[in-house]
């Protein structure tokens, strides 16, 4: 497996399909073969050179059966491509700029982008750690400010959690989409997000200061207009720049998937050589998520 992989790298070990297949082939079987219907071992080939035959029940595997790879339709080489393109861009591309660059229609780039952000799934293991400052903030297509306060309608609240470095520095970050402004809600998320050992930094909003029962060590201070949480805020204001910036039209059904993308890529930011990789291995272990259900879900969106 390697570290890393820069573009001449990329093209140069992944020219064909066959290369991408072997690659494959060496994630998913390279330690031996296991039947995914029975569970046997023994093997013969398969009907091409990217299928094995289990001995026992006959069942002929693709390399791609049970992984996101499963079903797509368009050359392997051509998905390799997009997840490279994907993962090389600091902030990504768009799924019309995509599909213009590897040479499909922007249908197919945003179905097969809807494949990748999955493998981006925030992982609920991983929780921040250390000092943690969390917030919450609203996105929304109308930043209509009468509205005021927190009211949800036309817009999307989000919380963030930073982890804050002993030398000012920022860590991980984690992202979670609240459905509404509610103590439960937030403190579910702020569990989801953040290690129960963490000394946690909110400002004075109520839901938090109702949180302390559950959760004592949260501290709650003035936020005097986000003087006291300056390094949240960046953080906020670049997600907003990259959704809009880069995604444009993002749904409320799709938000929770950029949220994963982007926590994704900024957890990375300092190893983004290695995000291919990391992909293709979390791509294969995945259970497919077939077309029909990501299309289902919603108008094509960027
Ligand atoms: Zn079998």
């Amino acid at each position: 497996m390697f570290k890393g992989i820069n573009a001449i790298e990329f093209n140069k070990r992944f020219s064909s399909n066959e290369a991408c297949y072997q690659y494959l082939i060496e994630i998913k079987w390279g330690k031996g073969f296991m039947c995914s219907r029975c569970g046997c071992s023994p093997s013969y080939k398969g009907k091409t050179y990217y299928y094995r035959r289990c001995v026992q029940c006959h069942y002929n595997e693709s390399v791609t059966s049970n992984t996101i790879f499963h079903g797509i339709k368009m050359p392997i080489l051509k998905a390799f491509h997009m997840v490279f393109r994907l993962t090389a861009k600091k902030k990504g591309m768009s799924t019309m700029e995509l599909g213009s660059e590897v040479g499909v229609q922007q249908k197919t780039a945003w179905l097969f982008k809807r494949k990748v952000q999955v493998a981006m799934k925030q992982d609920h293991t991983d929780k921040l750690k250390g000092n943690v400052d969390v917030d919450e903030t609203l996105m929304g297509h109308h930043t209509d400010r009468k509205t005021g306060g927190r009211s949800l309608e036309k817009r999307e609240a989000i919380m963030l959690g930073v982890e804050i470095l002993t030398d000012g520095r920022t860590g991980n970050i984690r992202m979670e989409h609240l459905e509404k402004f509610e103590e439960l809600t937030m403190r579910f998320s702020m569990r989801n997000m953040v290690n129960s050992s963490a000394s946690i930094r909110t400002d004075n909003y109520v839901c938090y200061r109702k949180m302390k029962e559950a959760i004592p060590n949260i501290e709650t201070i003035e936020s005097k207009n986000g003087v006291g949480f300056e390094e949240l805020h960046r953080q906020i204001m670049q997600f907003k720049n990259w959704l809009v910036g880069i995604h444009h039209r993002w749904s409320k059904t799709h938000l929770f998937a950029y949220l994963d993308e982007y926590v994704f890529r900024f957890n990375r930011r300092n190893n983004r050589n290695l995000i291919f990789g990391q992909l293709i291995n979390r791509m294969m272990i995945q259970i497919p998520h077939p077309y029909p259900i990501l299309k289902g879900l919603c108008a094509y969106s960027t």
